[in-house]
């Protein structure tokens, strides 16, 4: 770049736009309102999308991860995990999806399809997984380094005595 240059405006590198092929599209992250339909009721949610825009041919359309920013503000206002944090959850338990599956009694096709955000789990097993969580962190705390031990033989103990090595009766198993 040469001095005294402006800088580009656009957020990041430019893309290939989807719709003319030109290398002249941009992402940006516009906040859009939409129904979220609960009942009987219509909520409206925010949600932060992936939006992509062509400065070739002027048209603006949502990035394939848009559906997940809108599945992520429909879990965040039902206050149930996002299916990023089912997964963060699994990893920081080192579990597999076949491990919470059996450790919960949960289906696996279940938790399958969570993490992909095709269904959003229900209140009580949502708080299963965060039981889980939270009973499963506290059991995986490092627990103190027992004190080293050993006990003798009374074979040992014979052998060493003739010798006379120093011993600690209260070790040696009668
Ligand atoms: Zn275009």
């Amino acid at each position: 770049m040469k001095k005294g240059e402006q800088q580009p405006s656009a957020q990041g590198p430019m893309e290939d736009c989807a719709l003319c092929g030109e290398n002249a599209a941009t992402q940006h992250i516009r906040t859009q309102q939409f129904a979220y339909r609960e009942g009987t009721n219509e909520v409206l949610l925010n949600a932060d999308i992936p939006v992509i825009e062509c400065a070739a041919c002027g048209e603006t359309y949502t990035a394939e991860s848009a559906e997940e920013a809108q599945h992520d503000a429909v879990c965040r206002h039902l206050e149930r995990l996002t299916p990023d944090e089912i997964r963060a959850l699994r990893d920081r338990n080192g579990l597999t999806q076949a491990r919470l599956a059996e450790l919960t009694g949960i289906g696996i096709a279940s938790i399958k399809r969570w993490e992909a955000g095709n269904v959003i789990q229900n209140a009580a097993l949502d708080a299963a997984l965060r039981a889980l969580d939270a009973a499963h962190v506290k059991v995986t705390k490092p627990r103190p380094v027992p004190r080293f031990r050993t006990t003798f033989s009374q074979d040992t103990l014979r052998r060493a005595r003739s010798f006379d090595l120093r011993f600690f009766p209260e070790e040696v198993a009668a």
